[in-house]
C-alpha cells in the first residue's frame, strides 16, 4: 500500500471499524458519516450515539488505527459533529447485526419488557455492562434486559436551552439479557 491510498482503500477500512460498546460497525451504526481527503489530510466525520459517551475516545482511537493501518502518511483529522443520532440513522445491515446480536432495534415503545411487553419494569441504577447501557428488569415475567441509550439530548440538563427536539425521549434499543 503506497502513502496515498486511494479513499477507496481507506473507506473500506473505515468500514470494517466496530463500535466499542455494541458488535456493528460504526458505518453500520450511523456514527461514521463522511471521509474525504484533501492534500495529506484526511477529514473523518462522526456523529456520537450519545453526548459526552465515553467510547468516543475509543471509537476515535480506532478509526485512527484503521486509517494508519492503509494510508500512514495522512493526517487524519477526526471532526465530532453535534447531530442528533437516532436510531433511524443504524443501516439495514446494521440492524440485521444487532438483532442477531439479540438486540431490538425496532422496538418502539419504552420501557417496555421484551419478553412480555409488560410496563411495570424497574431500572437498576444508571450503568449496565457500560456507561452507555442501562440495565431493567420487568417485575411482570422477571426477565432482564438492557437499554442503549440512543439520544444525544436527553442527557442534557433541562436548562440547556431551546425546544426539546423530536427524538428527545430516545427509542431506546432493547437488548436481551
Ligand atoms: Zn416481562
Amino acid at each position: 500500500m503506497t502513502d496515498t491510498a486511494p479513499l477507496d482503500a481507506i473507506r473500506k477500512a473505515l468500514a470494517a471499524v466496530e463500535d466499542p460498546e455494541i458488535p456493528i460497525s460504526l458505518q453500520d451504526l450511523g456514527v461514521l458519516r463522511e471521509s474525504s481527503i484533501q492534500g495529506s489530510r484526511l477529514r473523518v466525520v462522526l456523529v456520537p450515539t450519545r453526548l459526552g459517551c465515553p467510547a468516543k475516545g475509543e471509537m476515535e482511537r480506532r478509526v485512527r488505527a484503521a486509517v494508519r493501518g492503509v494510508a500512514p502518511s495522512l493526517t487524519v483529522e477526526v471532526i465530532w459533529r453535534g447531530d442528533r443520532w437516532t436510531q433511524d440513522d443504524i443501516s439495514e445491515h446494521g440492524r440485521e447485526m444487532l438483532r442477531s446480536h439479540g438486540y431490538d432495534a425496532g422496538v418502539e415503545a419504552q420501557r417496555r419488557c421484551p419478553y412480555c411487553a409488560g410496563s411495570d419494569v424497574k431500572q437498576h441504577g444508571s450503568f449496565g455492562g457500560s456507561i452507555c447501557k442501562v440495565p431493567f428488569s420487568c417485575r411482570a415475567c422477571g426477565s432482564t434486559f438492557e437499554m442503549l441509550k440512543s439520544s444525544v439530548m436527553s442527557d442534557l440538563p433541562a436548562t440547556a436551552g431551546g425546544p426539546k427536539p423530536p427524538h428527545a425521549e430516545g427509542r431506546p434499543l432493547l437488548r436481551i439479557v
